[in-house]
């Protein structure tokens, strides 16, 4: 009989966002060897979204072939306010009632059998990014994270800034004096353009006020209840008129901001990731750079633009060397 083969040192790596929860399980060579997506609960508050990430673990380990209790560590990439050290998340605004802090490092912890470590969600795709995927070969990148929101992450000589804790917001650097509302309540953000909880707001507005548009039929026909980065997609796809200008506009936005971060830091490379970077890819993230480039101020050596290489499982990957 050949003996099951082991992989060495398993670790756990999840990536926890507002709607959906994404495991691997990593070997030592950080190569995923099993996975699992579920669905973010929507009630239940925080012991709800734990017991759910305790379970989506425990499927990516039996996809691997090990026991949750046999890794070596987990890392967990989460929104809100996290405190490494006392392992807690609180302030995660698109979670169900999560504001006070919530120890979820003990709670999994427990529920798994192995040590868990937490950083912020953005934090840990840039990392994946930067030591494993298209970032390899820089010192210093900007990680652009385009989905919900902007997520930023910036690496400068190796490591990654953090600043006092609140560093890489890109989403809130300012695109227009008293521009269009952002979620965070001020005016003019990039993520008031850019960001697909705005750009779904903007395309429902238009809709409402008697603009033709292809977006909620795909969406429906998909039983979606948001305008997901694959149903931006294929509106584009088709062509749709009003899909185009909304994407167009996030895409000047982009453009705007990303250039007036690239000459504050002068970064060797910009890595556009998160749903909608991802999904439209290549061709758009060569749209972005021309949307830089008239605001680039040393124009004639603009940064490399690169889609993330890790796709969705970034963040789970990136999350998975927590555990290191
Ligand atoms: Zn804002």
């Amino acid at each position: 009989m050949t003996p099951t083969r082991r992989r060495a040192a398993p670790r756990g790596g999840i990536d926890l966002g507002g709607t959906k929860i994404q495991a691997v399980i990593v070997d030592g060579d950080n190569e995923v060897v099993g996975d699992a997506r579920h669905a973010t609960p929507t009630t239940g508050g925080p012991e709800a979204v734990a017991a759910a990430l305790a379970d989506t673990l425990a499927d990516a380990a039996a996809a691997a072939g090990v026991e949750p209790s046999e890794l070596t560590g987990v890392g967990v990439g989460s929104p809100g306010a996290i405190d490494a050290a006392a392992g807690t998340v609180a302030q995660a605004r698109n979670l169900p009632d999560w504001i006070d802090p919530f120890p979820l490092a003990d709670r999994l912890s427990d529920a798994v059998g192995a040590p868990v470590s937490l950083d912020n969600d953005v934090s840990v795709a840039t990392a994946a990014e930067f030591e494993l995927g298209v970032g390899r070969d820089y010192d210093s990148l900007l990680g652009v994270f385009w989905g919900t929101g902007v997520g930023g992450g910036v690496v400068l000589d190796g490591q990654q800034w953090v600043g006092r804790g609140a560093a890489g917001e890109i989403g809130h650097m300012v695109v227009k004096l008293g521009g269009r509302r952002c979620p965070c309540g001020r005016r003019g953000c990039m993520e008031a353009y850019a960001g697909r909880g705005s750009m779904e707001a903007r395309a429902r507005k238009l809709h409402k006020s008697g603009r033709k548009t292809e977006l909620f039929k795909i969406m429906k026909k998909r039983g979606r209840e948001r305008l997901t980065s694959g149903v931006w997609a294929r509106a584009l796809d088709h062509g749709d008129d009003m899909a185009r200008e909304i994407v167009g506009e996030a895409v000047e936005a982009l453009g705007n901001g990303v250039a007036s971060a690239v000459n504050l830091l002068d970064i060797e490379a910009v890595v556009i990731g998160g749903g909608l970077g991802v999904r439209l890819g290549e061709p758009y993230a060569r749209k972005i750079a021309r949307a830089m480039h008239p605001h680039l101020f040393v124009d004639d050596r603009p940064p490399a633009i690169e889609v993330a290489a890790l796709g969705d499982l970034g963040g789970a990957i990136g999350a998975a060397l927590l555990a290191r």
